[in-house]
């Protein structure tokens, strides 16, 4: 494996000059990723969308959203069985308070979880995968009339579902945590409840990969019809950071560099890596614009975070009542979908998750030396606090360039390059037996 690792690194370099790209697939992601299937997203979103409303504060056990909330967890507790006993599946009911606003007075609502543990013990890290169960018409605040979201966000939702039945199976060292959120329409309720909570017991959330609208493929007014690109969105300056991190940000120049758009560019190697015709382009925002989503409050908490979009959104079906007008059909209804285009966005979280999941962690300490004035630049780093890593993959790119350009492969801990640290940026993830890599981490200045 080192042979080949390092053959990788050499090939991946020298291929620079030709302009060509050596896609290197493990086999058994790849095995996982040809699993995601079109017609069982198809068939629970047509089931998600079948429910007469998914609004937050819909009471009906027997056609709103409390049967919907018991129609995922049933899924869950079905793929379970694949699990030798390992995930489990609950809704997890927690009171939002009255606000005044989306949310007329407390209320008891639920997120839907399936938890599949870590097989290594020791090992703290969460990957969270989630989409939000909640559904809204043309009134947010009116939650007896129909309102099927079959995209806005059944599609999230069936993603989540897709990727609980596939990876149930299997044995990754870190926790996976699928998540149906209620409240996103009502003000982001039920990612709230679960990003304060996971901040108030310090879980080791590595990344969240949230999925809202991702099942469509063609846009309104501007008529493109595309399926073969979706949007990532990540922050560019965190919520969360503080005045030592802001500073620490301006002397270093990471700008472009948040542990968000880390993920960010992770989602669109891995899943550029896994699935064909599907082009992952990075957003640098946190979400649309002055819109928002369930990846926020976990920013807000410090976590890494990610939305997931179609690139193409059709406003005649988001928010919509179902209806007729002068011949237009409105309404957020299944057969405006695209299963194919879904099946892809799936793949693409799946890559992504299950690389994160089979990864050794990320590489803790990582420093750039600046104590001389030099025209190389020399990293160190220090090993994962749990995993094994078999190396490390040293990452360079240009400054103006989005996307890390060159990977020289090493099994120390320190490497030292003749490239300058005033014209490039670099950051160091981990190699695990199996090839796969760790989100990467940006250097901090050693100075003494
Ligand atoms: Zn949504």
């Amino acid at each position: 494996m080192r042979h080949i690792l390092f053959a990788f690194a050499l090939v991946l370099f020298a291929s620079q000059a030709f302009g060509q790209q050596v896609v290197i697939r493990n086999p058994e992601i790849q095995q996982l990723v040809q699993q995601v299937n079109a017609d069982s997203l198809k068939k629970y979103t047509e089931k998600l969308a079948s429910f007469h409303s998914r609004h937050t504060l819909n009471t009906d056990a027997k056609n709103g959203m409390i049967a919907a909330q018991n129609y995922v967890k049933a899924k869950f507790t079905e793929f379970a069985t694949k699990s030798k006993g390992r995930m489990t599946a609950n809704i997890e009911e927690f009171v939002v308070p009255g606000d005044g606003r989306r949310i007329v007075a407390d209320a008891k609502v639920g997120n839907v979880i399936a938890r599949l543990p870590g097989t290594n013990p020791n090992d703290p890290r969460i990957i969270v995968v989630s989409g939000h169960l909640d559904s809204r018409n043309k009134d947010v605040m009116d939650a007896a009339g129909a309102a099927p979201g079959a995209n806005d966000d059944g599609s999230g939702v069936a993603l989540v579902l897709e990727l609980a039945r596939i990876l149930a199976s299997t044995e990754f060292p870190a926790t996976l945590l699928f998540v149906a959120f209620t409240g996103e329409e009502q003000g982001l309720k039920g990612a709230t409840y679960l990003a304060d909570k996971a901040k108030a017991e310090s879980w080791k959330i590595e990344a969240v990969l949230n999925n809202d609208i991702v099942g469509n493929s063609s846009s309104s007014e501007t008529n493109i019809s595309n399926n073969t690109v979706m949007r990532v969105f990540s922050e560019t300056i965190p919520l969360a950071e503080d005045e030592r991190g802001a500073a620490l940000r301006r002397s270093i120049n990471s700008d472009n560099d948040s542990p968000s758009r880390q993920l960010a560019r992770y989602i669109k190697e891995l899943g550029e890596r896994y699935v064909d015709q599907m082009e992952v382009k990075l957003i640098y925002r946190n979400d649309r614009f002055l819109r928002g989503g369930d990846q926020t409050p976990f920013m807000r908490n410090g976590f890494t975070a990610v939305r997931m979009s179609e690139m193409n959104e059709n406003f005649l079906y988001q928010h919509e009542n179902v209806r007729v007008e002068n011949g237009i059909q409105y309404g957020d209804l299944p057969e405006f979908m695209d299963f194919e285009y879904l099946r892809k966005v799936a793949a693409v979280n799946l890559a992504a998750a299950a690389s994160l999941g089979q990864s050794a962690g990320m590489p803790q300490e990582v420093k750039i030396d600046v104590r001389g004035l030099t025209n190389s630049s020399t990293l160190s780093w220090k090993a994962p606090i749990h995993g094994n890593p078999k190396g490390y993959y040293v990452l360079m790119r240009e400054t103006s360039s989005s996307m890390w350009e060159k990977k020289f492969y090493t099994e120390a801990t320190q490497l030292k390059l003749p490239y300058s640290k005033d014209n490039y940026f670099f950051a160091v993830q981990s190699v695990s037996e199996h090839g796969t890599e760790s989100l990467p981490v940006i250097p901090t200045p050693l100075s003494r």
